[in-house]
């Protein structure tokens, strides 16, 4: 009987239990034994892997983070913690692993590959940085996060003619700050690919005052600038009250929204499916709305597209 295991790794997000259970149940629907491993690849080295049945997943769909757990484990880097690991597959009997994950998450599977293991990685993670997905499992429900707790900061700063500079996720990408100000209607949107000007941002929130603004929203991608810093500066420079919030990890948890959980079910149904037809060492990826695979070393390879005509279109809506 074909044996799969699934280990979810890296920074957790929200969906990445729908492609668990999805793993599950299609992996039963091909006659396929899953088995979980928990605490992503710590847990591969450390042979904490037990089986999976349909009933360990059940009603797990709607819940954020992974039941499987996640972890950071530098020490994978190396090869003989590596061959631990493929030695623990082994014992089992296990010769495929579906990894759930970023591009980090990726760079393990594949040297798990060659190691003879047969690999495939699903993207899952809230801030969209993987290049060669359209979108990964977790990055719709933190735009949902971040766009409420936006939408309350607005009403309060309107009330109180305020300009509020709010810090969210994304590592070294942009796509969060820029979803979520395009739906919150902010008036700035500062990231990696629009690059930071400090003095230019001053001017601007100033000058949207001057017009009789009653408050100002700037969303900035966290790793930039020391926000509390940049909303003291505006304060000085404006007299508008201005506060920073940094939204943090808020936005890793919470109930997935319903196309995280379809995403994370037709990926994960595609992953099992190329295993079942003995195809490895591939990424699953939506691309142009399509779910299809490509292969770990092409993946990794690509570099994330700035999405230019979105951020002129920000440009003009600007004031
Ligand atoms: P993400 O998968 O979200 O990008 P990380 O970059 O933290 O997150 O990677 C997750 C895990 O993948 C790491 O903790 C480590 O165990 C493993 N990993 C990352 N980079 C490599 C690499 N170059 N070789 C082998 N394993 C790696």
């Amino acid at each position: 009987m074909k044996k799969l295991a699934v280990l979810t790794s890296g920074g957790d997000a929200p969906g990445m239990n729908a492609a668990i259970r999805a793993i599950v149940r299609s992996g039963l629907h091909f006659g396929i034994e899953v088995y979980g491993v928990y605490n992503g690849y710590k847990g591969l080295v450390e042979d904490d892997i037990h089986k999976l049945t349909r009933s360990s997943v059940t009603r797990i769909i709607s819940r954020g983070g992974t039941i499987l757990g996640s972890a950071r484990y530098p020490e994978f880097k190396e090869k003989k913690t590596r061959i631990k690991a493929v030695e623990n597959l082994r014992s089992r009997g296990i010769n495929n692993l579906i990894t759930i994950g970023g591009d980090g998450t990726f760079r393990g599977a594949r040297d798990l590959h060659e190691l003879g293991v047969n690999a495939i990685g699903i993207p899952a993670t809230i801030d969209n940085d993987i290049a060669s997905t359209d979108y990964s499992i977790g990055f719709f429900t933190a735009l949902d996060t971040a766009v409420e707790s936006i939408d309350k900061l607005r009403d309060t700063s309107f009330s109180h003619q305020r300009c509020s500079v709010v810090e969210v996720m994304g590592r070294h990408c942009g796509d969060l700050a820029l979803y979520a100000g395009i739906a919150c209607g902010s008036e700035f949107i500062i990231t990696p690919e629009t690059g930071f000007d400090r003095e230019r941002t001053i001017a601007e929130v100033h000058a949207s005052f001057k017009r009789q603004k009653r408050h100002a929203i700037v969303v900035i991608t966290e790793n930039m600038t020391d926000v509390s810093k940049l909303a003291k500066d505006i304060e000085e420079a404006t007299k508008h009250e201005t506060r920073a919030t940094v939204l943090g990890h808020v936005q890793r948890g919470g109930t997935p929204q319903a196309y995280d959980r379809v995403l994370a079910t037709e990926m994960a149904e595609h992953a099992v499916y190329l295993l079942h037809v003995d195809k490895a060492h591939r990424i699953v990826v939506m691309r142009n709305r399509e779910i299809t695979d490509l292969s770990i070393e092409d993946a990794l390879a690509m570099k994330k597209e700035t999405p230019t005509k979105r951020y002129g279109l920000v440009g003009r809506m600007r004031n």
